[in-house]
């Protein structure tokens, strides 16, 4: 298995693929599809020895996202030299992730323009990019936030920058969390730091019903793998999250599946909300399944 990076992974079966660099996995030929070939219904895929590689131009990709999103084929060749940066990172933001990019001009640009944008969500990129667009298109700044797993700070310092007339609080058992996370967030006022388990939320007295609970589950990163959270404390602290929630509120759990324990609470969390029978969205990336997902879970469905 080879990690590409701290959140994904990929194995030889599967290919998946960073904008930043690709690297062929697997040691298929490519064969190379023109628009012709697709419009002959010559797509569909039958051959497991080669990559089906739609080779195309700038003009054809943009007027046919959904068809292509639809085709088996593995990847795009696009043909021109030069092409638009802005409107070649829409076209990035909706096709489908699974698809490798062969051969793209500009693909560095590409990049730059798509980490700037909080909505770009695929190839491989974190979960929390997803995360952070459903948080955006959720919450006006005077909003509260609670971040039931602080880690090293990143997503509080997030929920914080855009809850700016708001409060943003954080849960975590761990001092280091806490210590990270401080530095990282000395330039905000509105955020609160609680050492303690999140099964405590409940004790919280807001002035406002919190927009959001977030809990990114697993270990923090950089620190004792051991200590991660625990499939019985998260669905404790997901059920009183929900009755504290604003009626229009949001709970967002992004699951960590590569590893045991995460395995478990993806089981264990799953199963509590059938039974519950609780209205949920899974969000993928990625087609890899032990890659990090979100449950995204809307208090008034
Ligand atoms: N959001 C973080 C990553 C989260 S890591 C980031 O952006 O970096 C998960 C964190 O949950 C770890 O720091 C771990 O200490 C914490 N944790 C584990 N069990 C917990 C519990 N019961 N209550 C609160 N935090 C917990």
């Amino acid at each position: 298995m080879n990690r590409i990076n701290p959140y994904e992974y990929s194995d030889n079966n599967k290919r998946y693929f960073s904008l930043t660099y690709y690297k062929k996995i697997n040691t298929k030929k490519d064969k190379y599809l023109t628009i012709d070939d697709v419009t002959n219904s010559l797509f569909n895929k039958k051959s497991k020895e080669y990559n089906l590689i739609l080779k195309t131009n700038f003009n054809y990709l943009k007027n046919n996202i959904e068809i292509i999103n639809k085709l088996k084929i593995d990847g795009l060749y696009i043909t021109e030299k030069q092409i638009d940066i802005n409107e070649m990172a829409n076209i990035f933001e909706n096709l489908k992730p699974s698809l490798v990019i062969y051969k793209c001009p500009n693909i560095s640009k590409i990049n730059n323009e798509l980490i700037k944008r909080n909505t770009y969500q695929g190839f491989n990129k974190s979960i929390l990019n997803t995360v952070k667009r459903e948080i955006i298109l959720n919450v006006k700044e005077n909003d509260y936030a609670i971040d039931a797993t602080l880690g090293n700070g990143y997503d509080t310092l997030f929920l914080a920058s855009i809850l700016k007339k708001g409060k943003v609080i954080s849960f975590d058992i761990q001092e280091k969390a806490i210590i990270n996370s401080k530095k990282l967030l000395q330039n905000y006022n509105n955020v609160t730091l609680i050492l303690d388990s999140h099964e405590t939320i409940n004790k919280l007295r807001l002035a406002k019903k919190p927009k959001v609970i977030l809990f990114n589950l697993g270990y923090l990163p950089g620190g004792d793998k051991l200590i991660t959270t625990k499939a019985k404390t998260t669905i404790k602290a997901l059920k009183i999250s929900l009755s504290i929630l604003d009626d229009s509120g949001l709970l967002l759990v992004v699951i960590y599946p590569g590893h045991t324990e995460g395995k478990k609470e993806q089981e264990e969390i799953m199963k509590w909300l059938n039974k519950e029978k609780i209205n949920y969205e899974i969000k993928r990336n990625t087609l890899n399944e032990i890659a990090p997902f979100l449950i995204e879970i809307k208090k008034n469905n």
